[in-house]
């Protein structure tokens, strides 16, 4: 956090400095964009071929082959959704939810993609169908299913609270999940757990400082988040224990609700749609 008032003064031309307009980091024209409607178009006669109830407060693992479709849908009441993805032939491909955030931008939605840590650097999902793409942003900054939360976890829980135990937090559910579904033991399965796609939350940052803050999300029953598998994929989904992150998180105050994952398989593959190829880059690094 920048501090109220700080230490030096600004230079006589601090103001100009100031004044510079900024420039996009990654300017993703140069991205081979999804053929969006091409891959819309594959949902036509889909079919419904799995259904995984996330109960509140807990994680639950799914799969889906490269080329289906999957949607997280809201049930019964609103919640928030702490979503990791891994390559289904090996938990070192796994979402890279700080890459993603500097290609796309803090929050995701239709046509965004969840792309995948170093080496691989390759379209995981795309983002398909977003029924809350109608908020948009807010007077506040805030805006729905972000990337620049992590996950709420027990360490950090602690840290703040003198030492609580708290053992339902998101990193904790989404540990207990890969560690059931890959039969690793927990502290091994752990380690593969990293930063998430934010579903249904809505976050932002302080315009006047800077801090990450939450709000409560706009979801309802029935809204959903809709993605197309790029590869075959690993899912982990936990029904954060902040509920609708109105309030608090780390703890059982919150009203809590579960979370449906549907996954659906098209009649064909939609139009023109390949599974990406491997990263371009030859990974010599320089050295001969
Ligand atoms: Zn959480």
């Amino acid at each position: 956090m920048k501090p109220v008032a700080p230490d030096h003064n600004a230079p006589s031309d601090g103001p100009a400095r100031k004044a510079v307009a900024p420039v996009i980091c990654y300017p993703v024209e140069g991205l081979p964009a999804p053929d969006l409607a091409a891959y819309r178009a594959a949902r036509e006669g889909w079919t419904l071929t799995a259904e995984v109830l996330v109960p509140p407060r807990e994680a639950r693992c799914f799969s889906v082959p490269a080329g289906h479709f999957f949607r997280i849908v809201s049930v019964e009441g609103p919640q928030v959704g702490d979503l990791n993805l891994f390559a289904a032939d090996g938990l070192g491909e796994r979402f890279f939810s700080g890459k993603t955030r500097a290609l796309h931008g803090t929050h995701l939605s239709t046509g965004d993609r969840m792309w995948s840590c170093l080496p691989h650097l390759r379209p995981m999902a795309t983002i398909t169908d977003d029924t809350l793409d109608w908020y948009g942003f807010d007077a506040f900054g805030g805006s729905v299913h972000d990337v620049i939360g992590t996950r709420c976890d027990p360490y950090t829980h602690a840290l703040l609270s003198g030492g609580d135990q708290y053992h339902h937090c998101c990193h904790s559910n989404l540990t207990r999940a890969v560690a059931d579904r890959t039969g690793l033991p927990l502290h091994a399965a752990e380690l593969h757990v990293h930063d998430v796609l934010n579903v249904f939350m809505c976050t932002g940052f302080t315009r006047d400082t800077g801090q990450y803050f939450m709000k409560a999300s706009p979801v309802r029953p029935g809204d959903y988040l809709e993605f197309m598998a790029e590869i075959d994929l690993l899912g982990a989904l936990s029904a954060c224990p902040g509920g609708d992150c109105s309030a608090e998180h780390s703890s059982d105050a919150a009203a809590c609700h579960p979370l449906l994952v549907q996954v659906f398989r098209p009649a064909a593959p939609a139009k023109g749609w390949q599974p990406p190829r491997r990263n371009g880059y030859d990974r010599s690094h320089g050295q001969e």
